[in-house]
């Protein structure tokens, strides 16, 4: 079993806000927002043409080529948020009240749901499918839940997600959330949840915000090279250009002590760690790997409902039992 800080299996790892706030501001709104957009759809095209052709990617339509792009892109860029809150913890020396994987989930989903609509749906709707599928897998291949982890389940990581996405946007994500089985009761109290983690997660960066004088923190981007079957994903991440999406949002908006990489390479396991020695957040290309794995298995249950009935069903018998 893999002992890494995220990667996808049981004891998996991966892993997010206020880092919009100011960036925000600074930047205006409107403008920013749709450049980071337009610029992932114009890369997510991209890079569907640039691998369309790979043998192992012979069984999907078009459509389906697209939508592993975003899939991956969308999962790889909640878990450089999810990274970049362990990085920020650490560096930044912000206290962790509770569970501190919990709180670098809730890092990445907030940071998504600052940025724009377009780029919330792209990354957390496959985030959350992606732990929903990482679950079914596990379910199927039956491996055991591991109570004791330092991260939460899957499920509990899925609905952590479209909790806040439903607390913090309501009025466009109560459909989703209905879809998942989330009664109405809880999305509720999901507001209240995504209240105070947001209102946390920007009193704790607060003193590290960039002021527009000064300097932009360093952030060094590493795409190792990478051979055999990984070379095709090394090639659409590049592509992508998903490290230096989340780079340039963390140096336009935090002040950090210390210069810090955000680096993809060969692990020979999959996962992702932020590595406090080095001072690097690592993601594996074998996790890209896994994320379109898990997409090409699972892309055909997708299509209406993000959770498959099973969970569906045991989430509805223990609504019926507790009332
Ligand atoms: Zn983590």
């Amino acid at each position: 079993m893999r002992h890494r800080c995220c990667g996808l299996a049981a004891d998996a790892r991966r892993g997010a806000i206020a880092l919009m706030l100011a960036w925000l501001c600074l930047a205006g709104p409107a403008a920013a927002q749709s450049v980071i957009e337009e610029e992932l759809e114009q890369r997510v095209l991209q890079t569907t043409a640039m691998i369309a052709d790979h043998p192992r990617l012979a069984g999907l339509t078009d459509d389906e080529k697209r939508k592993l792009v975003e899939f991956v892109t969308g999962n790889l860029l909640f878990v450089l948020g999810h990274e970049s809150g362990h990085m920020l913890i650490s560096e930044l020396g912000i206290p962790v009240i509770g569970r501190e994987e919990d709180g670098a989930d809730a890092f990445s989903t907030l940071m998504a749901l600052k940025i724009g609509d377009a780029y919330e749906d792209r990354v957390l709707i496959n985030a959350a499918t992606g732990w929903f599928y990482s679950e079914r897998r596990n379910r199927q291949d039956h491996v055991k839940t591991m109570f004791y982890d330092e991260h939460g389940i899957d499920l509990q990581r899925a609905y952590n997600i479209v909790c806040l996405m439903v607390g913090g946007k309501p009025e466009k994500f109560s459909d989703l959330a209905a879809e998942t089985g989330i009664p109405e009761a809880r999305q509720g109290t999901c507001r209240a949840d995504h209240s105070n983690a947001e209102w946390s997660w920007n009193k704790v960066l607060q003193p590290h915000l960039r002021k527009p004088e000064q300097p932009k923190s360093q952030i060094r981007i590493v795409y190792a090279p990478a051979a055999g079957e990984l070379a095709i994903i090394a090639d659409a991440v590049r592509s992508m250009r998903i490290l230096e999406t989340v780079a340039h949002l963390l140096e336009d908006q935090y002040v950090l002590p210390k210069p810090v990489s955000l680096e993809m390479q060969t692990c020979g396991e999959t996962g992702a760690r932020w590595d406090l020695t080095l001072k690097a957040v690592i993601i594996c290309y074998e996790f890209a790997q896994e994320f379109s794995q898990l997409y090409r298995t699972y892309r055909k249950t997708q299509a209406f409902a993000l959770v498959d009935e099973e969970t569906l069903e045991a989430t509805r018998n223990f609504h019926a039992a507790a009332e």
